[in-house]
């Protein structure tokens, strides 16, 4: 049996849990693709994978990442893919997997699916050399992207996405305030909400972020590292406020954000980088009608729409490097001391 390498967690920690292992490479089931991975794009997530979270369960020992992209290399017995899809074909996958059979699924909303996992988080993800999945987990990849261009969009994209469009409802003509709009989250946002038509405010910390979100297509950037945000939101609405704000940073800002709201503002939450444990005053939520929507992920329909807007040019991946697979630990710090200057890709 050939083998192949991968990244696995096999108990939380350090970066020295983040271990090269090999395995016989996967067997495709009827109904599954097999993807040789060309590149893997990591995310926050695999930082909280490495290290636990207080009162969340991981299935250790774990492949880590939910991005990726390669080439279709193998189909199972009757594995159908859509798109017209054939080995050899470049494809991104797709990090949600779903049952594909419940009310959530048939409805479109294959997120909401009680037997819902994202790769590398609760099932195992897109870090080895070859992954089984199943058929709806793959899609071309758009000609504008590279190889690992394309591992670095899905999650986040789809996660943007979803909030901005689904949850928010954000429309043409309003406000939105994107924090870190150079975080992999933030980057996708402030592009989505400029090609919805509104005027998009974002922060990020230090010069030269600032100046690498004004050319994603903010109208106005803060620097959160020298001034208050939520003053200067004040200063560029003439003290209207924003009708959304796009929140993933949490405690450090969650209270200054729900300062920021227009009445009948409503602000998307999809994380917590800085702590959960918020402080809220119901006060200002009902006197200025304020909606809290929280959301995790999106729809595979809404992902594939995603691609063909990049296929379009309409979006642009934000890459910061590619680093070797075996660099994984350098790329975990590299995350976590916000160094990179957008999103931080493997290559294999
Ligand atoms: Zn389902």
């Amino acid at each position: 049996m050939a083998s192949m390498c991968c990244i696995v967690v096999r108990e939380h920690g350090g970066y020295d849990r983040l271990a090269l292992e090999q395995r016989e490479v996967p067997t495709p089931a009827p109904g599954e693709v097999r993807v040789k991975v060309g590149a893997i794009g990591l995310n926050h997530l695999d930082t909280w994978v490495r290290r636990g979270v207080p009162g969340h369960t991981f299935p250790l020992p774990l492949v880590t990442s939910s991005d990726a992209s390669g080439v279709v290399d193998a189909l199972g017995t009757g594995t159908r893919l859509a798109d017209g899809l054939r080995e050899g074909d470049p494809v991104v996958v797709l990090p949600g997997v779903s049952c594909g059979v419940c009310e959530a699924c048939q409805s479109g909303l294959d997120h909401l699916c009680r037997n819902y996992h994202i790769l590398g988080e609760s099932c195992d993800g897109t870090a080895a050399e070859y992954v089984c999945l199943p058929a709806a987990n793959v899609a071309p990849r758009p000609a504008s992207l590279s190889e690992p261009e394309a591992a670095a969009i899905a999650l986040v994209f789809q996660t943007a996405w979803n909030m901005l469009v689904r949850r928010a409802e954000l429309r043409a003509g309003e406000t939105v305030l994107v924090h870190a709009g150079l975080s992999g989250v933030g980057g996708a946002a402030v592009q989505i909400a400029n090609a919805l038509g509104a005027q998009v405010i974002a922060t990020a910390g230090g010069a030269e972020k600032c100046t690498r979100v004004e050319r994603l297509g903010a109208h106005h950037v803060i620097d959160y590292q020298s001034k208050d945000f939520v003053k200067e939101v004040r200063s560029i609405t003439g003290k209207a406020g924003v009708d959304v704000v796009f929140e993933h940073v949490g405690e450090a800002t969650f209270g200054g954000s729900l300062k920021c709201l227009a009445r009948c503002g409503r602000v998307v939450t999809c994380g917590a980088t800085t702590g959960g444990d918020v402080k809220l005053s119901l006060h200002a939520v009902f006197f200025k009608s304020l909606s809290i929507l929280g959301s995790t992920m999106g729809s595979k329909g809404d992902l594939r729409r995603i691609l063909r807007m990049f296929e379009q040019g309409r979006f642009r991946a934000v890459l910061d490097r590619a680093l070797p697979m075996t660099d994984v630990q350098e790329a975990h710090r590299l995350l976590e001391a916000r160094e990179a200057l957008g999103k931080i890709v493997l290559t294999v």
